[in-house]
């Protein structure tokens, strides 16, 4: 099983996928903060996390 994140920022196109739901998480949270300069609550961020059948 692996874990899709879209960035909720529109006009965004950020898109990761991690075989771990913890590192989907954390890069995640680490795009917002770096590339929009702001936080994601942590209901948002899960969300935005789909499962996914590959990496
Ligand atoms: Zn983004």
């Amino acid at each position: 099983m692996a874990y899709r994140f879209e960035c909720p920022r529109e006009n965004c196109p950020f898109v990761l996928r991690s075989a771990g739901d913890d590192e989907v998480e954390k890069l995640g949270r680490a795009h917002v903060r770096l590339a929009h300069r702001d936080h994601i609550a942590p209901v948002d961020l899960e969300r935005r996390i789909e499962r996914v059948d590959t990496v």
